[in-house]
């Protein structure tokens, strides 16, 4: 049976307490599976505006409606309100997704600040804010975590190197290159080793291979403009000549005002005849297979903007 891998990342305050919940609901409906990826630290989205300023955003805040989706709140915090710390005031709310049989991860410790530096930071900045949110998922769930989805994809050598250290078995911290119209552009993009800097890491990678709904809203594919009665048609679309997926959804938008596509999206896989699961029921699927290695590079998907590690070759 062909599996869709269910990962989903949390970013902000308001997607841990009114998303995730939502999610559990609608996952448990449709006796789906999933994993859920948590920003353990601080929220700092309101530093997010000062990307207004670079190129391409303001074309991608009239297409999703930034405001709309993430609450006037949310993008205050750092700017005009403190930073809530999310690990700290929603320990409780974690566990109940943990409790309710979902796997969950680390998404982050500091979105924004791990999104918008990580690039070009060294080894020590980068393990310093890993060790945090690992200390953090200790603190909470009482026990190592085995997954790491990066936030915006965006991770460094010493970040790849430090999962391997943390014992990370599987992540997700890459996408695979896709076409304007969403489909692969390597039809053998998936699972696979990571080599970075010489070295075979042992964290699998499985790579996100669908395009999310920020990315697909608002674009004109095949002369039809995407909107939110047509986008779920235009995904089950990519995932009708069936393959294993990794769809990455927010708990932003498919906990919140988008969870009626989410709702579409998951009658319409089951109907295609996908396995609904998470992050490690796809590695239990792995375990057995001798996985390709490749490397990672910096790239560009239709609809974001800005660079994103994308599976190579
Ligand atoms: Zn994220």
């Amino acid at each position: 049976m062909p599996k869709l891998i269910l990962k989903i990342d949390v970013d902000t305050l308001r997607g841990t307490r009114e998303g995730v919940p939502n999610l559990v609901r609608m996952l448990q409906k449709h006796q789906a599976n999933a994993t859920f990826l948590f920003s353990l630290g601080p929220d700092h989205t309101g530093w997010a505006l000062r990307r207004a300023f670079r190129p391409g955003f303001f074309q991608k805040v009239s297409r999703t409606s930034v405001l709309e989706h993430y609450g006037l709140k949310t993008l205050m915090y750092g700017v005009l309100l403190p930073a809530p710390d999310i690990g700290k005031l929603c320990a409780t709310e974690l566990r109940a997704v943990r409790d309710a049989g979902f796997e969950c991860g680390i998404h982050t410790w500091d979105h924004v600040v791990w999104q918008d530096n990580v690039r070009n930071q060294d080894a020590a900045w980068t393990q310093s804010l890993m060790q945090r949110s690992f200390d953090r998922f200790k603190d909470i769930f009482g026990e190592a975590p085995a997954t790491h989805g990066a936030a915006g994809w965006q991770m460094n050598p010493h970040a790849f190197a430090q999962l391997d250290t943390f014992g990370i078995r599987y992540a997700s911290d890459e996408r695979a290159a896709l076409a304007d119209d969403g489909t692969l552009l390597n039809a053998n993009a998936g699972p696979h080793r990571l080599s970075v800097q010489g070295r075979t890491l042992d964290c699998i990678q499985m790579p996100t291979t669908l395009p999310t709904l920020d990315e697909l809203l608002g674009r004109t594919i095949n002369a039809h403009v995407i909107t939110t009665s047509t986008i779920a048609a235009r995904i089950l679309e990519l995932t009708k000549a069936t393959r294993d997926h990794v769809y990455t959804l927010h708990a932003e938008l498919e906990g919140q005002k988008l969870a009626p596509i989410f709702d579409e999206l998951l009658t319409g896989w089951r109907a295609q005849g996908y396995d609904l699961v998470g992050m490690n029921d796809y590695h239990r699927a792995l375990e057995s297979q001798t996985l390709p290695v490749s490397p990672t590079a910096w790239g560009t998907l239709p609809g974001r903007s800005g660079d994103l590690l994308l599976q190579a070759a």
